[in-house]
C-alpha cells in the first residue's frame, strides 16, 4: 500500500491544490493532505480553519484524508507511513525552490522520495496570494477557489476591516 503526504499551508486551498490532491489521490492508496501549522509566513486563516477548509473542500475523494502538522515535514510524512512526499508544480520558476527543498529533505530522510505533479493548465497562475490579493481587494474569486472557501474569505475580510 502507498500512503504519500501533499504537505501545505493552504492559506487557503483552491483550485491548483484541489487538482494535484485529485491526481494524487488516483495515482497512490492512501493520500494525506497536511496543513502546516506555523509557517514562517503571516497567514490569513488559523491552522483549525484551514484544517477544516481542506476538510469540507476534499471530502469527495475517499482515499483522502486531512491532517494538521508542525515540525519538519520528513519526520511528519515518516511518522504516519508515509513513503514519499508530494508537490504541485505550476511554472518553470516553482522547480528551482522544489528541486532544492526535495535535495535537502532527501539529506534529512533518504527513505522519503518526492515527487512533483505538474498542474493543469487553467491552473498555473493560481497561487493562495493571488487569490487573497483579488479577494483583499473586494475581487471575484469565485473561478479559482470552492464557494465554501470564497464565504470564508470574504467574513474573514470583513472581520479584518471591522478591526
Ligand atoms: P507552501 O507554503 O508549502 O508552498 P502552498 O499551500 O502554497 O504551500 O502549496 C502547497 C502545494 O501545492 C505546493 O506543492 C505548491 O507548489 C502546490 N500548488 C500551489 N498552487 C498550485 C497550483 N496552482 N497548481 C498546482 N499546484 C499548486
Amino acid at each position: 500500500m502507498t500512503k504519500v503526504v501533499f504537505p501545505g499551508s493552504f492559506d487557503p486551498i483552491h483550485y491548483g491544490h484541489i487538482d494535484i490532491a485529485t491526481r494524487a489521490a488516483k495515482l497512490f492508496d492512501e493520500v494525506v493532505v497536511a496543513v502546516y501549522d506555523r509557517p514562517l509566513k503571516s497567514l490569513l486563516f488559523d491552522p483549525a480553519t484551514r484544517i477544516a477548509l481542506v476538510k469540507e473542500t476534499l471530502a469527495y475523494l475517499e482515499n483522502v484524508s486531512v491532517m494538521g502538522y508542525s515540525g519538519l515535514t520528513v519526520d511528519f510524512a515518516e511518522s504516519i507511513g508515509a513513503t514519499a512526499i508530494v508537490r504541485g508544480l505550476r511554472v518553470f520558476s516553482d522547480f528551482e525552490l522544489e528541486f532544492r527543498m526535495t535535495l535537502a529533505n532527501r539529506r534529512l530522510k533518504p527513505k522519503i522520495d518526492t515527487i512533483a505533479l505538474i498542474t493543469t493548465e487553467e491552473n498555473t497562475f493560481l497561487s493562495s496570494s493571488t487569490v487573497k490579493e483579488i479577494a483583499s481587494l473586494g475581487g471575484d474569486v469565485s473561478s479559482m477557489v470552492p464557494e465554501h472557501v470564497n464565504r470564508a474569505l470574504i467574513a474573514r475580510y470583513r472581520e479584518i476591516e471591522a478591526g
